[in-house]
């Protein structure tokens, strides 16, 4: 429920109100507004009902929250949320770009990724060290010497980095050495590591679910928050429909509906959307139409050598380019593109 408290209210009235709603086993939450406090109280509806707290005098208004999710909601926190991973911010006014291989492989190889990614504009890497893969024939990602490689670059190059967590147990160690953690599709609804991040402040990148629909995806994101971390980055990477001429259908529907009905930031993965080198680019456009806060882009310094996901890796050159294309679309949306700032 939301608690709109008048304009005359005092912080002793919200706490009491706020004491009262803790006292009955609802989570409270106390959101001071440039006109009015509102105050929320998550948890049965019922026990709210019975504290009778519309009868307290700086009471104006007791609202129910319509949607499943609520935390992650704009009917309780109308106003853009912006998380930094790094100094790089996501939501609100700015457009960010992550670019950086599929999978962290050698040293010499994602430093060659890495700096291309940077030099074409991307303003935070990304790159994989524990994969996700299909078959547990292919490659599963370099481990604890991909981190290694990973923090040793971002230094290097001066932007923050992002790498997914697969297991609960890596999380300690994943946060020592990279700056953003990211939830993949496959493990969306991989509920007790949604809860471990929680427990972390590091940003979340978290991604859809191949198969997730856009409520699940959201009340994923709420999971996150209600475990203490709010610094979620929604990811839009496409679904499995019954089309095969790509590899996901990147579902650009989720994007603007997300940005609707949520506060926090929204990124397109154009990359893992379509799987397809040159449809990266219109995508990454369509991202900005949309309303996208920032695109997460694979590029590969040599795609035909990539140990993963090579044939949808933009080469540098054509990284680059779509940089360049990207600049009037960013300011016909009104964004302002994230710039690496002079170290
Ligand atoms: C990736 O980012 O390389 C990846 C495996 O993404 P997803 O979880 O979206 O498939
Ligand atoms: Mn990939």
């Amino acid at each position: 429920m939301i608690i709109v408290l008048s304009a005359e209210a005092s912080k002793q009235d919200a706490d009491e109100i706020l004491a009262k709603i803790e006292n009955a086993g609802l989570k409270p939450l106390y959101m001071p507004g440039t006109e009015r406090t509102v105050l929320g109280a998550l948890g049965d509806e019922r026990i709210l009902q019975g504290l009778n707290i519309t009868a307290h005098p700086m009471v104006e208004d007791v609202k129910p929250i319509l949607s499943n999710y609520k935390l992650v909601s704009r009917e309780l926190y109308p106003a853009d949320s912006v998380v930094s991973i790094g100094n790089v911010p996501f939501g609100g006014q700015h457009f960010s770009i992550i670019g950086g291989p599929c999978a962290v492989e050698t040293l010499d190889s994602f430093r060659a990724s890495a700096t291309a990614a940077v030099k074409g504009g991307a303003v935070a890497l990304r790159g994989g060290a524990f994969k996700p893969r299909t078959s547990p024939y292919s490659f599963q990602g370099g481990g604890l010497d991909a981190l290694k490689v990973m923090q040793q670059v971002s230094k290097e190059l001066g932007v923050p980095a992002v790498t997914e967590v697969m297991d609960a147990a890596d999380i300690d160690i994943i946060v020592q050495h990279v700056d953003a953690l990211q939830i993949g599709a496959r493990n969306m609804q991989n509920f007790n590591l949604l809860k471990a991040v929680g427990r972390t402040m590091t940003p979340v990148i978290l991604k859809r679910g191949i198969a997730a629909t856009i409520e699940e995806t959201l009340l994923a994101a709420e999971y996150v928050v209600d475990s203490g971390n709010p610094n979620v980055i929604l990811c839009e990477r496409g679904i499995r429909t019954f089309e095969t001429a790509t590899r996901n259908t990147l579902d650009l529907n989720a994007v603007a509906f997300m940005k609707k009905r949520s506060h926090l930031p929204v990124i397109v993965d154009p990359s893992h959307g379509t799987g397809i080198r040159d449809l990266v680019g219109p995508l990454t456009k369509a991202a900005v139409a949309v309303g996208a806060d920032g695109v997460i882009v694979e590029v590969h310094h040599e795609p035909k050598e990539a140990l993963s996901d090579g044939k949808q890796s933009l080469y540098p050159e054509q990284f680059s380019q779509l940089m360049l294309e990207l600049e009037p679309f960013i300011k016909a949306a009104g964004r302002q593109v994230t710039q690496l700032k002079a170290a």
